[in-house]
């Protein structure tokens, strides 16, 4: 008999990511294919359909019962609507139904950011936890809300935004119309923008981060700067929330120890003290694959239920 699994979908602004991932949420077998700027329904679909058949054919021993995608930007989870995605022109976009009929199974979306907090749960470190909080920290910050074990949502989808959470005041301008938010200082371009700033050069966050690591002291003021703005937005969710975990993923995430104590020295400026004592700030076990296991996780979670 065949193994069952599902076929997961991690998309990405840049790039698809996909994969047989089976219930203990062991990865079988990867596709990985680059996505052009300007970025159409028609080439999304036509990827998709292309892994699932080259995945299909190399894995002759699984079947593949669901399929569970991550959508960057907002997503309508309930109806399988990918509603808008700023990097492209594509909006209201019933993704979930298309991919139904291309790939004759059946189809389960989430926001990356909330998929990758519910894999942190069955597949990574928070499975005893049962309130935390999924940051995301790459080219802009997002944050997924894990209350009493589920997703919340809040009343009208937007809750977990902690990239709008204003960490700096008047600083610098966010899309959103505010500023010195979150996602406007702490995500990779803004660490970019800090970095020439200070020195004249451009930079990537990654490249920043190196740099910072070799002893270049402009770059660790930026790398530490970042951290205490990290730490300050959690700080504040703190306040509110209570919560047990914060848990950070994301490529800036992967310069955690170089911000580890200005993440504590800002979250301990903002943070209602005594009953946040106990707070734990660890990254994601899950590293690169946290969205590929959080669209297998959707996948999982939605046929069982
Ligand atoms: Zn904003």
């Amino acid at each position: 008999m065949k193994k069952q699994v599902v076929f997961a979908c991690d998309i990405g602004g840049s790039k698809l990511l996909c994969g047989f991932v089976d219930e203990d949420g062991d990865i079988i077998d990867t596709e990985k294919a680059l996505l052009p700027p300007n970025i159409t329904t028609e080439i999304i679909e036509a990827h998709l359909r292309n892994m699932y058949t080259v995945l299909s054919r190399r894995n002759p021993k699984y079947r593949s019962i669901a399929c569970g995608m991550t959508i960057p930007g907002l997503a309508d989870a309930e109806n399988g609507v990918w509603q808008y995605a700023c990097f492209s022109g594509i909006s209201d976009y019933p993704i979930a139904s298309r991919m139904r009929d291309i790939l004759h199974l059946p189809v389960f979306i989430e926001n990356d950011v909330n998929a990758c907090a519910l894999a942190e749960k069955s597949y990574g470190g928070c499975c005893d936890c049962k309130d935390y909080l999924w940051v995301t920290v790459s080219n802009g910050v997002g944050g997924g809300l894990i209350l009493n074990g589920n997703i919340y949502r809040g009343a009208f989808g937007g809750a977990g935004e902690i990239g709008h959470i204003v960490v700096e005041k008047n600083g610098h301008p966010c899309p959103c119309g505010h500023k010195g938010c979150l996602e406007a200082v702490a995500a990779g371009p803004a660490i970019a923008r800090r970095y020439k700033v200070m020195t004249g050069k451009s930079l990537s966050a990654a490249e920043i981060a190196d740099l910072a690591r070799n002893g270049d002291q402009n770059a660790l003021y930026v790398m530490r700067k970042t951290g205490e703005y990290i730490g300050r937005g959690l700080g504040k969710a703190a306040s509110l929330l209570n919560l047990e975990r914060y848990v950070l993923g994301g490529g800036v995430m992967q310069s955690f120890d170089l911000m580890e104590s200005d993440i504590w020295r800002g979250f301990e400026e903002e943070a209602f003290g005594e009953p946040n004592s106990e707070a734990k700030i660890v990254t994601t076990s899950l590293q690169y694959e946290a969205g590929l296991l959080g669209a297998a996780t959707v996948a999982w979670q939605s046929i069982s239920s």
